[in-house]
This record gives C-alpha cells, structure tokens and sequence, in this order.
C-alpha cells in the first residue's frame, strides 16, 4: 500500500473542477472513452511493430453501469499502466496557473480540458471516488489499483487483475445520479463516441 499526494499546485483542484467545469460535466464521458480508445489503439501499434507479441484479444471499449453499487465503469484491453505510469502520468499533473487560467476561460470547457490535459479528472465532475484497476502489456507488469476521493490524497496498492488493460471505475455521487440511467449514458455514446476506430459496448460487462 502506498499513499501519496497528487502533484498539483493548488491545494485542491477538485472544487475547481466542479465550479469551473459544472455545466459541461457530461464531457467526463468522452474523455474517458477516448482515453480507452488511445490505450487500445496504443497496443495494436505495439503489436504491428512486433513490440508486443502476446495476443491482442478483443479490442473493444466496454461502458456498463452496476446501479446497486452507484457506479459507471469504463474498461479497455489496451496498453494498461504500470504503477510508475501511473505516478507520471495521473498524479504528476502539472497544474501551474490553472486557477487563473480556469477564471480566463470559464466558459470553454473544451478548451480548459484540452489545455491541461485535464482528461481523466474530469471524473471528479460526477464522481466522489474514481477507481483505476490496471494491468500494463510490458512483461512482469503487476496489476495495481489507485483510488481517490476527491482530495489530493490518493492511494494506490497491487490487486489481482489477470486481463491486461484498465477498468475506470467511477462512484457516482448523489448529484448525477443521471449518469446510473441507462437511458442517458446511450444518448451520451451516440453524441460523443460515433466514429470511434474502436467498437464502444454498453450495458454488458467486459467478457
Ligand atoms: P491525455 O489523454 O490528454 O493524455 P488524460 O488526463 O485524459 O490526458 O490522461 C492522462 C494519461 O493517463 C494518458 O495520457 C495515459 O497515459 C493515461 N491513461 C488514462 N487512461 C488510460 C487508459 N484507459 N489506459 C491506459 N492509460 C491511460
Ligand atoms: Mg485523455
């Protein structure tokens, strides 16, 4: 078990994320699947250059929602992350000026998200505890999971994950319930996720 504080400047920038981000908060969706979709489109480069030689399996981006347990679950079979990956490239987030930056464009959250790479913590606009469960490609990688709450304290330790690839695991907090109706996640998948290079799934666990 290790325990650590998220690299950013500000002390907190979850409220900044809600406060600035709140009406576009849907968006977390689309980043997510699109990072899913990086991560599988990473793993079949690897394994056309020969840099991967296991099996690709079924490369597919699975969406599902558990309403008993409140959470939306996003999972790929992609490159994964190692626990070092994670250290780079989810708690260092470089978050210099955002307070100013994020007053400047208040209004634009495309361009906030695209501007700090703010991908994966758009999360925190629906979510009071998000869950990575992740399994890198590399060779003798150990699975390892990294939860956070919403403060800049996170913890991360080794699981058992036997597939390679990475479950986004999302605690969906009393605000956006919507986000458990399944009604409302297909509409969303049809207006961010269309065009993908990599098939989206709803409703089904990863099989
Ligand atoms: P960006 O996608 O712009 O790099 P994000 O905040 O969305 O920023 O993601 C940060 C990094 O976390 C990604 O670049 C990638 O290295 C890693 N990451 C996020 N989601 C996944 C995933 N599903 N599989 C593997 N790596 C991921
Ligand atoms: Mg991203």
């Amino acid at each position: 078990m290790q325990k650590g504080k998220i690299g950013v400047t500000t002390d907190n920038i979850f409220p900044i994320i809600k406060k600035f981000l709140y009406s576009d908060h849907e968006i977390f969706l689309r980043e997510l699947v699109s990072n899913a979709v990086d991560a599988t489109q990473k793993l079949k480069t690897l394994s056309s250059f020969g840099d991967f030689k296991g099996e690709v399996g079924d490369m597919k981006v699975w969406v599902s929602i558990d309403k008993e347990n409140g959470t939306l679950t996003i999972s790929d079979h992609g490159v994964g992350m190692t626990s070092e990956e994670i250290e780079k490239y989810i708690n260092q987030i470089a978050f210099s000026g955002a307070e100013e930056f994020l007053s400047k464009y208040k209004n634009d959250a495309n361009a906030i998200i695209g501007h700090f790479g703010l991908g994966f913590y758009s999360s925190f606009m629906v979510a009071k505890k998000v869950e990575i469960r992740t399994l890198s490609y590399q060779e003798n990688a150990k699975a390892v999971m990294w939860t956070c709450d919403g403060s800049p304290e996170f913890e991360m330790s080794e699981i058992d994950k036997k597939e390679r690839g990475t479950d986004i695991i999302l605690y969906i907090d009393d605000e956006n319930k919507e986000f458990l109706e399944t009604s409302k996640i297909e509409s969303l998948l049809r207006k961010y996720c269309r065009f993908l290079p990599v098939p989206v799934v709803f409703g089904k666990e990863q099989e």
